[in-house]
Parts: structure tokens; sequence; C-alpha cells
């Protein structure tokens, strides 16, 4: 994407300065266009769903609210309510849970849509309960129900993180307590000697249960002023309880300018990355159930307007935020809210060639075999070496019409259109080629036949 820009902005001065656009092409050939790039993958923009804030069994809001309540009367009584407690008057209308059949609800829906995205599983949410241990005070059953359509359901299309322990109070893992702090609180700038361990001990819990997790979702913004620091104990505490080399975090959120997908501590020689998944726009889905809501920011009924349509146009990864109480509670508003945007989002790829549903843990580590490998080309072979594998790597060749692509032997079928390109085809349009396939770890060879 960043060389296409580059490229438009080229060409663009060159015909303002009144020299032919078709001379100028060639120029950018000779001088030195890369004569083999990684592009998005399938030539799709990538679309995601974030969802955070969704727990087994508890409905976050409703005891976020509560115990921030508490907690401010207790520290500063005199300090006006911040954030959801200024919804502290509608607890009432707030259940305190949100049923597993709901869950299974949403989950076939998403899978029938083909969205995919992330799914937090806060492990000890509020501090009601551990995920591997139960929640006092609910039916058993219930846990029971959350575990299953987690893993059955939702875990085809969506990560499955931890927003670290609680999304509440900071626990004391010595003694499993709730301590004064906030994880969104003071732990924005966290104590760094004691992040791997407490963002180990999320994953350990949902490990527990039978979710080794791809990445973490920072309650709010849990880490932000140590952000390099929380990459590290991400990283590490991946490895040490899921030997998961090639994690992603969950942190920011880019409201204006194009979001990218920062990598970190990349380790070429071990394969070791962390990706940063960036989401391109606010909570419009409702968040609580009783905050803004409303299709058009996401994108407009004409197709035009909205953040989306903006992001997609400039070809970056386009990564939709909501939190979980609002797809439930109120009407199912956000529930309203997402079948709105996804019925746009259909008719502004209605034949499916512009975008691709991704989870956040597929786009992390396309991101990383689309910058970390090495490739070279060489005459009629093209060579790629890499220890960050992803499916549905796509390549341009510039200035090659090819008649035969084979990768390490075995051809690739060529497809006529870009609506049937997929992993194992290739596409020739005009100069160029297209070809697609998934990218082991290790050595690859492409034979190029004009
Ligand atoms: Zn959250």
């Amino acid at each position: 994407m960043r060389n296409e820009l580059t490229r438009r902005g080229f060409l663009g001065a060159i015909a303002a300065a009144g020299v032919g656009l078709e001379v100028s092409e060639n120029r950018v050939a000779a001088q030195g266009r890369p004569q083999v790039e990684v592009c998005n993958p399938l030539r799709r923009t990538p679309l995601s769903l974030i969802i955070d804030d969704s727990c087994p069994v508890i409905n976050k809001a409703y005891y976020w609210i509560k115990q921030r309540h508490d907690w401010r009367l207790k520290y500063k009584p005199d300090s006006a309510p911040d954030g959801w407690e200024v919804h502290y008057d509608k607890l009432d209308k707030m259940p305190h849970a949100i049923p597993a059949a709901f869950a299974a609800e949403w989950g076939e829906w998403c899978g029938e849509q083909g969205v995919r995205g992330k799914f937090s599983m806060v492990p000890f949410p509020a501090g009601v309960g551990r995920i591997d241990q139960g929640f006092p005070g609910f039916p058993e059953q219930e846990l029971k129900d959350w575990l299953r359509v987690t893993k059955e359901t939702i875990w085809k299309s969506f990560d499955l993180t931890p927003e670290m322990l609680t999304h509440t109070h900071v626990v004391d893992l010595k003694t499993w307590k709730l301590t004064d702090q906030w994880e969104q609180g003071e732990w924005v700038d966290p104590p760094v000697d004691q992040l791997t361990e407490y963002i180990t001990a999320a994953m350990q819990l949902l490990k527990n249960v039978g979710i080794a997790c791809d990445g973490v979702t920072s309650p709010g913004a849990f880490g932000k002023r140590k952000e390099i620091a929380y990459a590290r104990a991400v990283l590490d505490a991946a490895l040490a309880v899921n030997h998961n080399p090639r994690p992603f975090y969950f942190l920011n959120m880019e409201m204006e300018k194009m979001p990218e997908v920062p990598l970190r501590h990349v380790d070429k020689a071990k394969g070791h990355a962390i990706a940063s998944i960036i989401g391109c726009g606010g909570d419009w889905f409702g968040a609580t159930g009783y905050d803004t809501s409303n299709p058009d920011l996401f994108i407009t009924a004409d197709l035009q307007g909205g953040r989306l349509p903006a992001v997609l146009a400039q070809e970056c990864p386009a990564i939709l935020v909501g939190h979980w109480p609002c797809f439930y509670v109120n009407d199912r508003i956000g529930f309203q809210v997402l079948k709105e945007v996804k019925k746009r989002l259909d008719a502004y790829d209605p034949d499916k060639t512009k975008t691709i549903w991704m989870k956040n843990s597929e786009i992390g580590r396309y991101w990383m075999a689309r910058e970390l490998s090495d490739l070279s080309v060489n005459g009629a072979e093209c060579r790629i070496n890499t220890k960050f594998p992803t499916d549905n790597f796509t390549l341009a060749l510039h200035d090659r019409a090819l008649k035969r692509v084979q990768v390490n032997g075995t051809d690739l079928r060529q497809v006529k259109s870009q609506r049937d390109f997929r992993s194992g085809t290739f596409l020739v349009n005009g100069k160029e080629t297209f070809v697609a396939f998934d990218l082991k770890a290790g050595d690859m060879a492409l034979s190029l036949s004009m």
C-alpha cells in the first residue's frame, strides 16, 4: 500500500510537469520499482471486528460501573463520575449476566455472514469468578454453556483473548484478591517487573479451560505508557504459556490517520515478533448499550461516507471495534447496528473482490510475512525465505505477463478475474501478474514462465 501511494505521488508529479504518462511509467520501472512486491492478501483489504469486554456469564458493564462508583466514593468522593460510571443511574436496567444462548445466536450469525475478528474472554471478570473455577451465585451450567459456545462456535471466526484478568481491579496474584488499583487506571503506566507474570496468569487461566489464545486485549489503555515493555511482556507470556512466537495485542485506535500494523520485537532469525492491531474508529455500536450507536459513522447508507470507506479506499486494514454488552442490552442495539453495517459493507463489495474478513491474528501474521520475508527475483525464478508463514500470501510481479507459474514445482491455476483469485492461483492483469499461495516457513521457489 505504501509503495502504491508513493508511486502514485511520483507519477502525479511527472504528469503535472507535462511529461507523458506512458514514458513516466517506463521510467518508474527503469528507475528501480522492485520486480516483486507483496500485496494485500488476495488483493483484498482486510476487514475485522474486534469485540471487547466479552466475559463468560457476566455483563461486565454492570460490574464495572458498580465497582467504579464504590471506588470513587471511597477514594475520590469530590470527583465527578468518569467513563461508563456516568450510566450509574441506569444500573437497574442493566442485566447482571448475558446468556450463553445469546452468545450462540450471535456467534452463529457471524459465522453465517463470514464476519471474523477478535472476541475477548476476560478470565476473572470483575473478580466475580475465575473461568477455570466457576462463578459463585450463578448457575454452574451457564459457565459450561459459555465455554462450549465460545470454543465450538465463536472461536471458528474469532481469536479469543484475555482482556487481562478482571478488566476492573488489579489482582494480587499471591492471594487472588482484588487490590484498590485499576487495570485501566494505575496500570496504564504498569509496573514493568510485574507485567509478564500478570499477562502469563491471564493466558494461563484461558489455557486451563482449553483455550490457547493468540494474543491479548488491553482493558482500556492498560500498558499504554510503557507500550514497548508491554508488547515484550505479551510476547514472552505467549511463548511461555502457548509456545506462540507470533502473537498480537490490541491497545490502540486510530481515528483519523490511516491505521497500520506495527510489528515489534522482531527477531528474524528466531521467527519471533508481535503485531499491534489498531482499531480504525470508535465503538459506534453502543458500548454499554447506552452510548453512541450509529451505523452511519461506520458507513453511510449511500456507501460513500463514514470511516470505513475512507480507510478501505486507502487499502488499509479496516478494523471495527465494539463492546460486547451493547450487542445484548437495550434491545440488542449493537447487534442491530452490526447487521446494518454488514449489509452496507456487502453492498460496498457485492462480488467480494475488494475486501476480506480476517481474524486479528491472521492480519498480524500476514503483515509479518509481508515485512519480514526475504524475496528476490533472478530471471525466471523468484525465491522466498521466511520464518513467518501465512495463508493467502500474494505477490505482484511487475512487467511480466506470465503464462505459467509453479510454486516448489507445483503449478498454480490461472484465473481470469479477481473474483476467482484465491490461494493456489495466478491472475494476469495487463503487464502484471499476481500470484497467491500459502507461504510456508523455510525456502520456497517460484518458477515464472513468460
Ligand atoms: Zn475493554
